[in-house]
């Protein structure tokens, strides 16, 4: 994507910070250290390709915060990464952790690579050598990576057996997202997609709507929106729009998930899928519908589409999936919505409970974890509602930011600054 003022994920960032400073009124000297990330490492790395010749990729990660605990976050490979979107992505992490009081600071990485072009052996090879360049700062007491866009559990397995190796035994706890046998979590493969149900269903609950009288449009049918979509149905939510990166279908009447499912596992897209009308990704964001879901990218809902929305309610799957003018527009249309540092917070859960049960060797079962999770996700939710009530006016977005930059602060401010 071509960045504008309105696109660009680190002015992002920082216009949302000051939108909040207005009403936390930080001092400019703490506002400045949270704009900025703690530490960026770049790696450049050669991989030999299956034909033998050699290619170099780029790749990040970058570790916002430590003030609160270990940083963590994710890691996705994609051809639209850079520098400045994995900055600010980790930014959000430090703020996600913080909404939902994990023991966490906020990192991310991500490695400029288009996967539909590599070979299973040559990610295999990239993903090793990455974790290998990336081991002098990730570990189960520093940084803990986990998956996100393009990534998944079979990637954190490798990184997991590589940083391992490199230690001489296994350390299970320096990632997260990883398959059941290696010591993953029951329930974080679900837990993105999870936790956007159990907030969906905690607003419609305060503001005292009915979850079966709403029609939801999911964007993203990837990890998040395919649990997502699955969830909000299986509590009463009508889907009646899906979309991937090819495009969507829509189907006002409500469409059948599983039969949706089996489609896609055949198809590996939505294109095709003959039980539904073929849409667009604009069309999909533009869908007669009540929720919206945008479990995407970033920047999807931006100044030149905000106004086609109709959705009276949003809910950020995806991390910074809409920009600040989009809100702006959206906010005055009388659009509510409840942004990624709390909607989309169910990943990172469920990834504290494997790091924990790692760190435990201890493990739970599935209902155990989805209970904490519901009780994490409504603790969190009525904390940032106290919050919402408290400042007349102010957006959900605002007052979630208002929740994570005192806890971040007021840790700083114990902490000290060194030396
Ligand atoms: N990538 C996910 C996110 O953006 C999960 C991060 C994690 O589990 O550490 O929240």
């Amino acid at each position: 994507m071509n960045h504008n003022t309105d696109t660009n994920p680190l002015e992002i960032v920082s216009r949302q910070i000051d939108a909040v400073n207005e009403i936390l009124q930080l001092p400019a000297d703490e506002i400045a250290i949270l704009k900025k990330p703690h530490r960026t490492l770049e790696v450049n790395f050669p991989v030999v390709m299956d034909d033998g010749h050699i290619e170099v990729f780029t790749g990040f990660r970058v570790q916002h915060s430590l003030v609160r605990g270990p940083a963590k976050g994710g890691i996705r490979y994609s051809p639209d990464v850079t520098r400045e979107e994995v900055q600010a992505l980790a930014t959000w992490m430090t703020f996600k952790c913080a909404v939902v009081n994990l023991p966490y600071g906020g990192a991310k990485g991500g490695v400029i690579v288009d996967v539909t072009k590599l070979s299973e052996r040559e990610l295999e090879r990239l993903t090793r050598r990455f974790t290998s360049e990336i081991g002098i700062i990730i570990g189960p007491d520093s940084d803990i990576p986990a998956p996100d866009m393009n990534t998944n559990a079979k990637i954190m397995g490798w990184m997991m057996d590589t940083y391992s190796m490199n230690k001489g035994y296994s350390i299970p706890g320096v990632v997260t997202g990883k398959p059941i046998e290696l010591d993953g979590s029951l329930g974080r493969a679900a837990a993105t997609g999870r936790g956007v149900s159990i907030v969906l269903n905690e607003f419609m609950k305060l503001k005292k709507q009915d979850l079966s009288r709403m029609r939801v449009a999911v964007q993203g049918y990837g990890n998040v929106g395919r649990w997502a979509a699955r969830l909000i149905a299986a509590l009463g939510g009508k889907v009646v729009a899906v979309s991937d990166i090819k495009g969507g279908i829509h189907n006002p009447d409500g469409l059948d998930l599983n039969d949706v499912e089996n489609w896609v596992n055949e198809h590996k897209f939505l294109a095709g899928y003959p039980k539904a009308r073929s849409i667009s990704n604009a069309e999909l964001l533009a869908t007669e519908c009540d929720v919206l879901v945008p479990a995407a990218t970033e920047a999807v809902i931006n100044r030149e589409n905000a106004h086609t929305v109709q959705a009276r309610f949003i809910i950020e799957g995806a991390n910074g999936p809409t920009t600040p003018d989009a809100e702006d527009i959206l906010v005055k249309k009388g659009t509510t919505i409840i942004p990624d540092i709390l909607a989309n917070a169910g990943g990172v859960i469920v990834s504290y409970f494997e790091w924990v049960q790692n760190i435990m060797t201890f493990f739970w079962d599935e209902d155990d974890i989805n209970a904490k999770l519901t009780q994490a996700l409504q603790r969190a939710f009525r904390d940032v509602e106290a919050i919402h009530e408290q400042y007349p006016g102010i957006t959900y977005r605002q007052a979630a930011y208002v929740l994570a930059l005192s806890r971040e602060t007021k840790a700083r401010r114990m902490r000290g600054i060194y030396p």
